[in-house]
């Protein structure tokens, strides 16, 4: 996978002010706020930072934790982890693997087949539904 690098300030022209400061300064949306939390459609969250995809519909479920839960990423190599020990808790954060944007954390509490639960910032994804089968499924 060829990485994208750009300056702060390159980020700081594409995105919003939240999308910076959750994908570039390992930020948190609130809880139940977010565009995709409650989001239903068929198609493929890609990077807000990038366009790579990382998480598609058929995998996203209700988690109840007010953010966007999957249990599997698109593939083994878009999604990489790193261990966070910030806030007094140690997590695994979640990164796009090719433009190190902070996705979110992933934990062991998810549903099967995989028991993963990726709690992702909806200020991380951009919902692409181009490639759905038009809400058929
Ligand atoms: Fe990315």
């Amino acid at each position: 996978m060829e990485k994208v690098r750009k300056s702060e300030q390159q980020w700081r022209e594409q995105l919003s002010p939240e999308e910076y400061r959750v994908t570039r300064e390992q930020g948190t949306e609130r809880a139940f706020t977010g565009r995709y939390w409650d989001h239903k459609g068929k198609g493929v969250y890609r990077c807000v930072c990038c366009g790579e995809p990382l998480f598609e519909s058929v995998t996203k479920y209700d988690s109840g934790s007010g953010w966007p839960s999957f249990w599997q990423p698109v593939n083994e190599d878009c999604v990489a982890i790193r261990q966070d020990s910030s806030h007094g808790m140690v997590r695994t954060e979640t990164l796009c693997a090719r433009c190190d944007a902070h996705l979110g954390h992933v934990f062991p509490d998810g549903p099967a087949p995989t028991g993963l639960r990726y709690c992702i910032n909806s200020l991380s994804l951009r919902f692409d539904d181009s490639a759905g089968d038009g809400g058929k499924a």
